[in-house]
């Protein structure tokens, strides 16, 4: 049995939230179904569950489905048995179970999320699950807490919910690499975040600390405030407005594009300071289409800070007094990428230095870009 107990947490007496609600619209961000993570199937399984688990997530990295004896043979347990406890597994539904072709297991992401979390316990990095916090596109973002009653933040990404309809329809390239699945990409995309947490910090950008990673776990601190989009009002929106395009601006100088800077991945706390979330998506700015996304994620907050808080900006002004735009802005007041002096190279220098390949960038790209035609996703949640 597991001796560490997870608990649900919420809620904790010791949590501070800001003091915000009469500012915040009570909307939910309704990206799509939250999955649950009921943690306390983990008090029950003992030793031989995980050792089963595990022999499937190693069967996993060159099966889609990993027949019911070689799941034996990895898991090699001392007295047999190893089929009476995958009914176990599947019982909690941290497997899934295919005879289609022949009889095997594969993974459910429950099954991914429980190896990842029991190893981020074993390693002391917090010690109980708490509530959901947020959904992401392709993320479940959880509380947790340490031993000493610190909470974090832990994003379990889940990259083939949306995604592996595009990774699929690149059949003839996972020919060649069948371990290219969803648990690799998210465990990708968990390594690609963590990585530039880190590097984003070293260069102080507001960013959540990154604490740790293990598959497609990221453990990073709590951000306390909320996401611009559920903020009703600013004290000084001219003053977080020129606080978000100039990140964008001294983005470009590092080298990089964060490609997804909108109101969902911008978290605004009590005094109103900004931090950026959300890296998974992030390229360099000698990507080839660089321009185009700095450009959109320049116009997300243009449009945002117009609808929402009314601000008027020299485009407008131009139209007034008939002034000239300055040099470094596109005419209608925008921040000029070409004119923006970039560090490119920043990128791929830090990320190969924490684990994160170039190699790994272009599976990404490779297995994300492209058609959409069939839904797996739906499908790996079984
Ligand atoms: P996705 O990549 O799926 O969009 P995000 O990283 O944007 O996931 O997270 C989704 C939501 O979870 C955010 O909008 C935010 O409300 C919440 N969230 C994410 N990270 C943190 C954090 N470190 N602290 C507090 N809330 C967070
Ligand atoms: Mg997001």
């Amino acid at each position: 049995m597991l001796t560490v107990q997870f608990e649900y947490l919420w809620p904790p007496s010791f949590m501070h939230k800001p003091t915000l609600p009469w500012k915040i619209l009570n909307v939910r961000i309704p990206e799509r179904a939250a999955m649950k993570l009921d943690v306390d199937a983990l008090r029950y399984l003992s030793k031989d569950d995980f050792r089963v688990l595990t022999a499937v997530e190693m069967g996993m990295r060159n099966h889609e489905i990993v027949p019911s004896e070689l799941v034996d043979r990895i898991a090699s347990l001392k007295h047999g048995g190893t089929y009476k406890v995958l009914k176990n597994l599947l019982k909690h539904k941290l497997l899934h179970h295919d005879s289609s072709k022949y009889d095997g297991y594969r993974l459910t992401y429950l099954g991914y999320d429980f190896l990842a979390i029991k190893t981020l316990v074993n390693r002391g990095v917090f010690a109980a699950v708490g509530r959901q916090i947020g959904v992401g596109k392709e993320s479940d973002i959880f509380e947790v807490a340490k031993e000493d009653g610190t909470i974090l933040a832990m994003k379990l990404h889940r990259l083939g919910r949306v995604s592996f309809r595009a990774v699929k329809s690149k059949r003839d390239y996972l020919k060649h690499r069948t371990s290219y699945n969803w648990l690799y990409l998210s465990r990708l995309a968990a390594l690609k975040e963590f990585a530039f947490m880190k590097a984003l910090e070293e260069h102080s950008f507001p960013v959540p600390t990154a604490v740790d990673c293990n598959r497609h776990c990221v453990i990073m601190s709590l951000v306390q405030g909320y996401p611009l989009v559920q903020v009703k009002q600013l004290q000084n929106p001219d003053i977080v407005f020129e606080t978000i395009i100039g990140l964008v601006v001294r983005l470009a100088e590092h080298g990089l594009i964060h490609s997804d800077f909108n109101e969902f991945n911008i978290m605004i706390d009590d005094d109103e300071s900004v931090t950026m979330i959300d890296f998974p998506q992030m390229v360099s700015v000698d990507h080839r289409n660089a321009q185009m996304y700095f450009d959109r994620d320049v116009e997300c907050i243009f449009k945002f800070f117009k609808k929402r808080f009314n601000l008027i900006f020299e485009e407008q002004l131009d139209e007034v007094d008939g002034t000239e735009a300055d040099a470094d802005e596109n005419g209608n007041g925008r921040p000029c990428f070409s004119s923006i002096s970039k560090a490119a190279g920043f990128l791929d220098k830090k990320l190969a230095a924490s684990g994160f390949t170039k190699k790994d960038q272009d599976d990404i790209d490779k297995c994300i870009e492209g058609g959409a035609e069939e839904d797996l996703g739906s499908e790996m949640m079984k």
